[in-house]
């Protein structure tokens, strides 16, 4: 039964294809109607090709584009009826997304495009009608569930390549930056507009220079644009590459604007504290953002060595984070419990030494305005940088 219920939830199902080209532009996502009957309009150029999938646990709509160029503002959008919330934005190279949060389950009584006709944008037009939840389930097959993985897997393949054991070929130990969020998922955002995602990508992206100027490890980042990442992508990115160390970096916001400075944070069953556990929460739902099924793993065959391994790896987790903390302290301002823990999914790869960093908090307005400093970007990713390698200088550390 359980089982069962697993696999409904991992599952979805294309609903709708209409053949076009290749590339659209979407200048305007409207909802309108109510409870009964919601209908989406999306104004696009071009005739695209669509697919609609349906997810479950929670309940969404993905409609999956091609190259699309999204003109739409996100701040304007507005939930409506059946639609409790939406976003869009690329998923991988060359696809781009609608994600739509349901109220509940939904019938697609139609959904059908209109091309443009002289001035008039085209239309893409999806009616929504409530349904019950075994009629939805029906409709989650397996078929579509393949078509997601193998998008999926491509991807996961080119980003492979590389070295594959834990130090690169030039001997050096392989530093996975991993920037959080991405493409469709933009993560958190601050008062005036700036978004996580772009935050991350820049720092990490200036963590990796200075690593890579003192030459003694070798930075990799498992993105260098703006692209969604599954979180299980981020794990096995830097598994694949035999990373010495995983370091996913962040700036979220949280409810107490009060609340700032930086904080490490390493993976614990029991989250260390309420701000923690939300934390956690809201990170790992990037994959239900950005509409994908949701495969629970089942956990790693009970096995002596296998649990060994993770212990260590806990244990080096924790051994960086603590040395990490008392580093940056001379150069970041420190959140007043900067070591925390949490069941964050990033952190899961059970051989690669994983921390997350937030850099601050981008709810609070004196760190949102330290993100955007250049000159403390400087300070921070060199004190990161100095301390990556302080610890992976320790006997019997890089090389294991
Ligand atoms: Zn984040």
């Amino acid at each position: 039964m359980l089982r069962l219920a697993a696999y409904l939830a991992a599952s979805a199902l294309y609903l709708a294809s209409a053949a076009g080209v290749l590339a659209a532009d979407v200048t305007d996502i409207r909802v309108v109607g109510d409870e009964a009957r919601t209908r989406m309009v999306v104004e696009l150029t071009g005739e695209p090709r669509f697919h609609i999938l349906k997810l479950d646990a929670p309940y969404r709509l993905v409609v999956d584009l091609p190259e699309t160029a999204f003109e739409a503002e996100a701040a304007k959008r507005q939930a409506l009826g059946l639609v409790a919330d939406y976003r869009f934005g690329q998923i991988a190279p060359g696809k781009g997304r609608i994600v739509l949060d349901l109220a509940g389950p939904v019938a697609v009584e139609k959904s059908y495009l209109l091309p443009s006709v002289g001035d008039q944008p085209g239309r893409l037009v999806l009616d929504l009608v409530p349904t019950s939840r075994e009629t939805f389930l029906k409709d989650v097959g397996q078929e579509a569930t393949r078509a997601d993985r193998a998008q999926a897997a491509p991807k996961l393949a080119s980003l492979g390549k590389g070295d594959r054991l834990g130090q690169s070929a030039a001997g050096k130990p392989v530093v996975v930056i991993d920037p959080g969020h991405g493409g469709i998922d933009s993560g958190a955002r601050s008062s005036d507009g700036l978004f996580e995602k772009d935050i991350t990508l820049r720092f990490s992206k200036a963590l990796a220079e200075a690593l890579a100027k003192s030459g003694k490890t070798r930075p990799v980042l498992t993105r260098e644009e703006d692209i969604f990442l599954s979180l299980r992508e981020r794990v096995e990115f830097a598994r694949a590459r035999g990373a010495a160390l995983f370091i996913s970096v962040h700036a979220d916001t949280v409810p107490q604007d009060y609340v700032r400075g930086a904080t490490v944070y390493t993976l614990s069953e029991e989250a260390s504290d309420v701000l923690a556990a939300r934390l956690a929460a809201r990170e790992n739902r990037a994959d239900v953002l950005a509409g994908l099924a949701i495969e629970d793993q089942p956990d790693e065959v009970a096995n002596i060595l296998f649990d060994l391994a993770r212990r260590e790896t806990r244990n080096l987790s924790m051994r960086f984070a603590s040395d990490l903390v008392a580093d940056l302290g001379a150069a970041m301002t420190l959140n007043k419990k900067p070591r925390r823990g949490a069941s964050f999914r990033v952190l899961k790869a059970p051989d690669v030494p994983s921390v997350l960093l937030e850099l601050g908090y981008l709810s609070n307005e004196l760190d949102a305005k330290l993100l955007k400093s250049e000159e403390w970007q400087v300070r921070a990713t060199e004190a990161v940088a100095s301390s990556v390698e302080k610890y992976l200088a320790l006997p019997g550390i890089a090389g294991r």
